[in-house]
C-alpha cells in the first residue's frame, strides 16, 4: 500500500448529511478541508443504499414554516429542480457534484478512517486533556494509506468512531433518571440502543407477478403484525429493526444485517403470499407488485454519542418557556443556539421486530421547535475534536428527536462554520464558543440558518432611509425584507408580499438610502414555502405530501437595478432561479443610493414573496 501524507485545516470523517454539509461549510468560510466518506457515495442514510427520507423540525411538513434552510436547502432545491422523478441515483448525483465541485474540498470516497493517532495533554488552559495528532484512513480501490493531519477534526462517522479512538468522553445506551434528571429516563442506566434496518421498494408491474419465498427468510403470521400495519405496499419499513438489545449494533453489526435480510423477505411474503382465514390473499393488490429494490446495506439509528460541555436532554426538547419578549409559550432557546430539532422525541422499542407484542415505538411531541447550542457540538475532553449528526452531545431521549437528518445537516453546517473559524483565529472550539458565538451565530445567519430567537443584526450604517412596493399585502409590509428574521415565526409575518399584481404589470420593491452605499454583493431571500417537505422518499404517501418540481412560491425570473438619483447604474437580469437564497455578486463595487428589485415570472403563484434584501460583503 502506498503510504501518503496530507494536511488540512479540517479534516471530516464521514460523509452522512451532517458530514456533507459541514464540509461545505467549512470550506466555503475559507478553511482547506477534506471530507473523508467510507462508501461510494455520499448521504449516508439518505443515500440511495440505504434510502431514507430526510427528515426534520416541520415534522413531515406538519409544524408550519419549520424547514430547515441553509445547505440543506440550497440541496433539497436543486434536487426539486433536476429531480421531479424522485430518482434515489439523481440524488446521489447532486451529493456527489456538490461535494466534489466545491471549492476547497478534497473528497475523498472509499475511504475508511481506521485508526486515530491522539495523546494526552498534560495541561491545557482550555480545560481539554487529549489531542488528536492524525488519522490513517484505507482506500482499498486505489491500494492507498491516507495519513490525514488537521488543525481541527469532525467526527460525522455516526458511531461516533474517531471520538471513541480519540479517547474523547463517549456514551452508548440509556442513562438513568439521577444522571440528567430526564423524567422519562430509566431507573437504571444500560447500554441498549435503539436498532438497525433495511428498506425496500416495490413496483407495480401492471400483470400478476409470483414471488417464491426463499428458504432462509422469515415467517409471519397476522398476530406477529397485530402492531405492524402495512400501510404501503410499494416500499417499507422502518420498523423491520434488529439489534441494539442482546445483538449489539456495531460489534455484531454483520449478524444483525443477515438477519434483517431474513425479516424484510419474510415481511414481503407476508404481502405478497399470506392468506385470510377465509383462503383469500391478504393484500390482493400487491399481486402485481414485484421488488424492485431492498437495502443490503442497513441503516444504523444509534450508536455511541460524544459528550460535549452540554448535554442535551428531553426536557430541553419538550419543554415550553415564556418568550422574554412577547410573552408567548416557546420552546427552550439557549445564548449559544446554532441549530435547532422538532422531530419528536420518538424512542424505538430495544430489539424492535423481536419485541413483535410491543409498538415498534413510542413519540412525544413537542409544541414549539427546540435550538441546540454549540457546547453539544465539540468534545469536553478532546481538544481538536468536534462532531456533526446523531453523535453529538445529546442524552438517549433527547437523541430520539435530535438524530433525524435535516437537524444533523443544519448542525453540520454550524460545526463547519464554527470549525473553519477556530481554524482562522488558532482557538480551540470551545474558546470559540466562549468568545466568539456572537459572530458564529451572524455568519450562520446570513448564510440563511434559522437560529430559534436570534435575530440577524444588520449594519445600522448600511439601513435604508425608505422601502417602497408596487403594492403590498396588509401584515407583508415593504420594510419587513430589512427586519431580523427570515421566516414566519408563529403568527407573525417577516416578508413582503405583493398585492396580485394587474396583467403586465411587474410587481417592485425599492430600497433608497440618504447617503451612496458601496455595494458589491446583494443577498435576496425568496419564499419556498417552509411549510411543506422536500425531501426523496420511498413512501408515495409523503412523496404525494410535497410539490412534485420547484415550490410554485419561488420566484423564478427577476431584475435588480442600481441607481444613483435617476440614474441607473447598473442592471442584473436572473432567469430561471429556483433557489430560496440567491445572492447577486457585481463584477466591480458600484456607490449607489437605489436598489429596484424587480420581479418578472414565479414558479407559479401571482402573489410572490420576499423575505430578505441585503447589502453583504
Ligand atoms: C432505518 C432508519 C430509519 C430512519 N428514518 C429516518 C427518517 O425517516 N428521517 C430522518 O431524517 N432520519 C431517519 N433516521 C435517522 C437518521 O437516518 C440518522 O440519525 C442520520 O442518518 C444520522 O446522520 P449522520 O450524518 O450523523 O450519519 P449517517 O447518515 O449514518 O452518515 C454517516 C456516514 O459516515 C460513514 N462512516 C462511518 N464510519 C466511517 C469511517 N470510519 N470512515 C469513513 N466514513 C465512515 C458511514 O458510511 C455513513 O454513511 C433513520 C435511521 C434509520 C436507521
Amino acid at each position: 500500500m502506498k503510504r501518503i501524507v496530507k494536511a488540512y485545516d479540517v479534516v471530516i470523517a464521514g460523509g452522512g448529511l451532517a458530514g456533507l454539509c459541514c464540509g461545505i461549510a467549512a470550506a466555503r468560510e475559507g478553511a482547506s478541508v477534506a471530507l473523508v466518506h467510507d462508501r461510494p457515495m455520499l448521504g449516508g442514510n439518505a443515500s440511495s443504499e440505504i434510502r431514507m427520507h430526510i427528515c426534520g423540525a416541520d415534522h413531515h411538513g406538519s409544524r408550519p414554516n419549520a424547514r430547515e434552510t441553509g445547505i440543506l436547502e440550497e440541496i433539497l432545491l436543486e434536487h426539486k429542480h433536476r429531480n421531479p422523478q424522485t430518482s434515489w441515483m439523481i440524488f446521489d448525483s447532486i451529493l456527489w457534484e456538490k461535494a466534489a465541485f466545491q471549492e476547497g474540498l478534497d473528497l475523498y470516497l472509499n475511504t475508511h478512517v481506521a485508526k486515530v493517532a491522539a495523546e494526552k495533554l498534560e495541561q491545557d488552559a482550555d480545560g481539554y486533556d487529549r489531542q488528536i495528532q492524525s488519522i490513517t484512513a484505507l482506500q482499498l480501490t486505489t491500494e492507498k494509506e491516507f495519513e490525514f493531519h488537521a488543525d481541527l477534526f469532525v467526527d460525522a462517522t455516526g458511531d461516533a468512531f474517531v471520538g471513541a479512538e480519540a479517547g474523547a468522553d463517549v456514551v452508548i445506551g440509556r442513562e438513568s433518571r439521577d444522571q440528567l434528571g430526564e423524567a422519562d429516563a430509566l431507573d437504571e442506566a444500560d447500554e441498549f440502543t435503539m436498532g438497525n434496518s433495511l428498506m425496500f421498494k416495490a413496483r407495480d408491474t401492471g400483470k400478476e407477478v409470483p414471488f417464491i419465498k426463499p428458504f432462509w427468510a422469515d415467517s409471519y403470521t397476522e398476530e406477529d403484525m397485530r402492531h405492524r400495519p402495512i400501510t404501503e405496499i410499494s416500499s417499507g419499513y422502518w420498523w423491520i429493526e434488529l439489534g441494539g438489545g442482546v445483538q449489539r449494533v456495531i460489534e455484531d453489526g454483520e449478524a444483525i444485517r443477515d438477519d434483517l435480510l431474513k425479516a424484510v423477505w419474510g415481511v414481503w411474503n407476508y404481502i405478497k403470499n399470506s392468506r385470510t382465514d377465509e383462503g383469500t390473499l391478504r393484500f390482493p393488490e400487491a399481486a402485481t407488485y414485484e421488488l424492485e429494490w431492498v437495502g443490503f446495506l442497513p441503516g444504523k439509528r444509534e450508536s455511541r454519542r460524544i459528550l460535549g460541555d452540554y448535554i442535551l436532554r428531553e426536557e430541553d426538547c419538550l419543554d415550553l418557556h415564556p418568550d422574554p419578549e412577547t410573552g408567548e409559550m416557546i420552546g427552550t432557546r439557549f445564548a449559544d443556539t446554532v441549530a435547532y430539532g422538532g422531530w419528536p422525541v420518538d424512542v424505538h422499542t430495544i430489539e424492535g421486530f423481536r419485541k413483535l407484542g410491543k409498538e415498534p415505538n413510542r413519540t412525544k411531541l413537542m409544541e414549539d421547535v427546540y435550538a441546540i447550542p454549540f457546547r453539544c457540538y465539540y468534545s469536553r475532553n478532546v481538544k481538536n475534536l468536534m462532531m456533526a449528526g446523531r453523535d453529538i452531545s445529546a442524552s438517549h431521549l433527547a437523541f430520539a428527536s435530535s438524530r433525524v437528518m435535516a437537524t444533523c445537516a443544519i448542525g453540520g453546517q454550524a460545526v463547519g462554520t464554527a470549525a473553519a473559524m477556530a481554524v482562522q483565529h488558532q482557538i480551540s472550539p470551545r474558546a470559540l464558543g466562549q468568545t466568539m458565538i456572537h459572530e458564529l451565530q451572524q455568519k450562520l445567519i446570513l448564510r440563511d440558518c434559522y437560529l430559534p430567537s436570534i435575530p440577524f443584526e444588520a449594519d445600522e450604517a448600511k439601513r435604508p432611509a425608505k422601502i417602497t412596493a408596487s403594492s403590498y399585502v396588509p401584515g407583508h409590509e415593504p420594510e419587513k425584507v430589512i427586519d431580523p428574521w427570515s421566516r414566519t415565526i408563529g403568527s407573525r409575518h417577516h416578508d413582503w408580499q405583493t398585492a396580485t399584481p394587474a396583467a403586465e404589470e411587474a410587481p417592485w420593491l425599492e430600497l433608497e438610502w440618504d447617503k451612496p452605499q458601496l455595494i458589491t454583493k446583494i443577498q435576496i431571500l425568496f419564499d419556498s414555502d417552509l411549510s411543506k417537505q422536500l425531501t426523496p422518499s420511498l413512501s408515495e404517501y409523503q412523496l404525494a405530501k410535497e410539490y412534485p418540481g420547484t415550490p410554485p412560491t419561488l420566484v423564478k425570473d427577476f431584475q435588480v437595478t442600481l441607481f444613483s438619483g435617476e440614474t441607473e447604474l447598473n442592471t442584473v437580469n436572473i432567469s430561471e432561479n429556483y433557489q430560496r437564497h440567491c445572492e447577486i455578486e457585481l463584477p466591480k463595487p458600484i456607490q449607489a443610493d437605489r436598489l429596484r428589485l424587480t420581479i418578472h415570472q414565479t414558479h407559479g403563484t401571482t402573489q410572490p414573496r420576499v423575505f430578505a434584501v441585503r447589502l453583504i460583503k
